[in-house]
């Protein structure tokens, strides 16, 4: 019996010897985990992990996910912190991410087991979801990101914005008298900490190049990371004809020079093959054109914080001794920018539009200054008196002065305005691509036809490269391994080249 149970155990200790030698070699490799962005466009939360190293690249909200269960009105309840996202896969269910406000035991206590989260940029399919990430947790992304993220904090009423700042939830103050009550304003305020990405950055055993790249909204980077095992590049959104399409090519001379094992890029328009957009500067041309033919108002939409975009506009407006009139929020985004960079259209010669709002008394000269004062957000007040600022009078005076941004929230605007006949509207945003936008734009189109600005000027151009030219960049970066993030069609990622792995939501892979 003794000598079985020495073999027994002899053997044990080769197959535990086995087992640890198995665990060491899998503890070493690099993981690379796919929380969203596979199979769908945005949505990126990718987790990449080395030894004890745990980094998120991007930690967006999945648009398409999000909008099957939830809406305007159905919206995640607070009180039940993360867990309506955990139900239907919208965060995945992990311990030591999550702010603590919002975990479903609130009195639970969880250790913080992430490094950083690594933000391409602030587009909300990428950044959104920060605002459930523990407050410990350091956030990096470039300056201009930061500073996009700041202004939808401060002028953003959706309640889901805590990026730069937390606002804790269950936070509870005991008062002189012994009571609690819930903490509010500035008393459950904590800054996040947030890291501006260098050219290089060390964060634990990876090394992370930090590269701009052209995308439809300013600050976007590309990533070249260095791990013990492997070199992965991870392109976040990128394409060549904006402004700063050179950047983008860049980032490619960078990428052939540091010959990575993996690639993760993304394919929102992987389908098409030419490239027959237009550049932006053709799309600026164009509209200059259309600026230059007509006599009334011109009135137009393009994405909020698309900078390419209203430099178009506000060159094009230019050209014809216009003035473009932005919102009070781009106003106040186009403020931060310019703190970064100063060679952006400054106010004055961009017009701020202050639509009436609440009792809606700006334009009564009969009404007192505060009382004014009350129909606007505390953010918005340092527009009341600029000398940049224009109501719906002004514009109704003078029509051809002006070139009006207006989106789909802004249509009421034009019941005050009332564009004259000759006014023309220019619609500089991407096609409907679901259920309900499609609804909302043909609620649009009513009010365009009401308004007599219908038909219209579809002039749009996309913040992402073509098939082709993606097709090109791999072709002179040679990955080993193509991961495809970002788009609905990744098996064509195949079509040029040899090891393209397609990765499910929740999937893990090691190298
Ligand atoms: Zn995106
Ligand atoms: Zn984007």
């Amino acid at each position: 019996m003794e000598g079985q149970s020495l073999v027994f155990s002899l053997e044990n200790l080769s197959l535990i010897k086995n087992f640890k030698n198995y665990r060491d070699r899998v503890e070493a490799m690099t993981k690379l985990t796919f929380y969203g962005g596979v199979g769908e466009i945005g949505g990126n939360k990718i987790l990449l992990e080395e030894k004890d190293a745990r980094i998120f690249l991007d930690f967006g909200m999945s648009f398409t996910l999000a909008e099957k269960f939830f809406s305007e009105f159905l919206q995640p309840r607070k009180c039940n912190g993360v867990g309506d996202l955990i139900e239907f896969n919208l965060l995945p269910d992990i311990e030591g991410l999550y702010r603590e406000d919002y975990l479903q035991d609130k009195k639970k206590r969880e250790e913080v087991k992430y490094d950083a989260i690594i933000l391409s940029h602030a587009h909300g399919d990428h950044a959104a979801y920060i605002h459930y990430i523990r407050k410990e947790i350091p956030i990096y992304c470039s300056l201009i990101t930061r500073q996009i993220l700041k202004a939808l904090e401060i002028t953003s009423s959706s309640g889901f914005s805590d990026f730069l700042h937390l606002k804790e939830n269950f936070k509870l103050i005991e008062s002189k008298k012994g009571r609690l009550r819930w903490a509010k304003g500035a008393e459950s305020k904590v800054e996040r900490p947030f890291k501006i990405l260098k050219e290089e950055n060390f964060i634990k055993c990876f090394k992370i190049k930090s590269l701009p790249v052209c995308h439809s909204l300013p600050g976007a980077l590309g990533f070249i990371i260095e791990g013990k095992n492997v070199s992965i590049v991870y392109t976040g959104d990128f394409r060549f004809h904006g402004y700063s399409g050179e950047l983008t090519r860049e980032f490619i001379e960078e990428m052939i020079k540091n010959k990575p094992e993996i690639m993760i890029c993304e394919g929102t328009r992987i389908e098409e093959k030419e490239n027959t957009l237009l550049t932006e500067e053709e799309l600026k041309n164009k509209v200059s054109k259309i600026i230059k033919e007509t006599q009334g108002l011109v009135v137009v939409n393009f994405p909020i914080r698309d900078i390419d975009r209203m430099i178009s506009f506000f060159e094009a407006a230019r050209e014809n001794n216009r003035k473009l009139v932005i919102n009070s929020k781009q106003a106040y985004l186009l403020n931060l920018l310019r703190e970064v960079d100063p060679a952006l259209p400054q106010l004055g010669e961009v017009a701020v539009y202050l639509s009436r709002k609440r009792k809606g008394v700006i334009t009564d000269p009969s009404y007192p200054d505060y009382l004014v004062q009350q129909d606007y957000e505390l953010w918005e007040q340092e527009f009341l008196h600029h000398p940049a600022a224009v109501t719906f009078k002004d514009i109704r005076d003078n029509p051809s002065f002006f070139l009006f941004r207006c989106d789909f929230f802004e249509l009421k605007e034009l019941i005050d305005i009332r564009p004259p006949r000759g006014s023309c509207y220019i619609r500089s945003i991407t096609e409907p691509f679901d259920e309900e936008m499609m609804i909302e734009k043909k609620r649009a189109d009513n009010w365009l036809k009401h308004f007599g600005l219908y038909p219209y000027h579809q002039i749009h151009c996309s913040g992402h490269a073509s098939g082709g030219e993606i097709q090109e960049m791999v072709n002179m970066v040679k990955p080993k391994i193509l991961i495809p993030v970002h788009t609905e069609k990744p098996h064509l990622f195949r079509n040029f080249h040899k090891r393209v792995k397609i990765v499910s939501p929740g999937e893990t892979l090691k190298f």
